[in-house]
């Protein structure tokens, strides 16, 4: 009874987590409404300019439509394999009462994993419900009941948690949803003054007209907060969780807020690739040398020891992708000499 309770529970949230994007979805078609019909086909007189507005409104609602469409259903990437305990080591670490010799026992399984951070108390990230020890950047979400990899936020107008496998469509989202609605704005201006003014008759077309620079308006300047955010966020390569935006993640060495700040560029390409045809296109670009979403590039861990390192700019400019491999193998043996 019990049981199926919570499930039923769990059924209705979920149907519920879909309102916030019938919200969403019911506002653009209302839109591309009355854009299309009650404004180019009602009520504009010049063919030209209803061609050329038809046309590159078109083009924006496509692009926004095809991020929005894969912000919703990628789905968010889990840790793979290798950082599930092994029924073993499951049977191990359940099996010990001591905390102590628990922790023991994840570092030790850790030891093959390329992982570098480290919770605060010092001890190995391990989650609990997932029994999966997690990668660096990896976050356990509530929601979704899962881990996901480099996670950022759970999305609700998405309803989906942004992380490794989406971060590039949702920023691109955001780019396009302003530009939708930039678009909409400026072209909607003049007709917009002429009804209000009492130009043009008074009918339906006045409703809709007026309603759309409002709306269009009023979502571009929300949306202006958030997409400075991100920007500022991915410039410096912290995700908006609390635990890389406000404090450091927290390295073997102590915590490190600019840990996995590689320099403006290399942060820029980590998430939309390293190839510039295809950052304003909705598809899979990251490049699984500047991090697989398991492990990231760091900042040398021990940067204070080596001076060439200490210097920002000289990483973003020299960091060629051989050398910048070959200061993350220097990375790692360091850390295994320490640990
Ligand atoms: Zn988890
Ligand atoms: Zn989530």
């Amino acid at each position: 009874m019990n049981m199926a309770m919570s499930r039923g529970l769990r059924c209705c949230q979920r149907i519920f987590s879909w309102i916030p994007v019938i919200i969403i979805t019911a506002v653009v078609v209302w839109s591309y409404y009355a854009y299309v019909f009650e404004l180019c086909l009602f009520t504009l007189d010049n063919t030209l300019e209803k061609v050329t507005y038809l046309g590159l409104f078109h083009v924006c609602f496509v692009m926004f439509s095809w991020t929005y469409w894969k912000s919703i259903f990628t789905p968010p990437s889990q840790p793979s394999k290798k950082f599930h305990l092994s029924y073993t080591d499951k049977e191990r670490y359940e099996m010990e009462e001591r905390p102590e010799v628990q922790k023991q026992i994840l570092l030790e399984i850790a030891k093959k994993l390329p992982v570098f951070t480290r919770a605060a108390s010092g001890a190995i990230r391990f989650c609990d419900r997932c029994q999966v020890i997690k990668p660096d950047r990896c976050h356990h979400c509530s929601v979704c009941e899962m881990c996901v990899l480099k996670m950022d936020h759970h999305c609700p107008w998405v309803n989906n948690c942004i992380g490794f496998s989406n971060y590039k469509f949702f920023l691109l989202f955001l780019s396009y949803s302003m530009l939708y609605c930039v678009f909409i704005a400026a072209t909607v201006f003049q007709y917009f003054i002429k009804f209000w003014e009492g130009e043009l008759s008074n009918g339906p077309a006045k409703f809709h007209v007026l309603f759309l620079m409002f709306v269009a308006l009023m979502f571009f300047v929300s949306l202006m907060f958030l997409f400075s955010y991100h920007c500022w966020l991915v410039a410096k390569n912290r995700s908006t969780l609390a635990k890389e935006a406000f404090s450091a993640p927290v390295f073997q060495n102590g915590p490190d807020k600019d840990g996995f700040n590689a320099g403006f560029r290399k942060n820029l390409q980590q998430v939309f690739g390293e190839e510039k045809k295809y950052w304003l296109i909705p598809v899979f670009t990251s490049d699984s040398s500047l991090g697989d979403g398991h492990f990231f590039p760091m900042r040398c861990l021990n940067e204070s020891q080596n001076p060439l390192l200490a210097n920002e700019e000289q990483w973003e400019e020299e960091g060629s992708d051989e050398e910048s491999s070959a200061l993350r193998r220097e990375c790692s043996v360091t850390i295994e000499l320490e640990s």
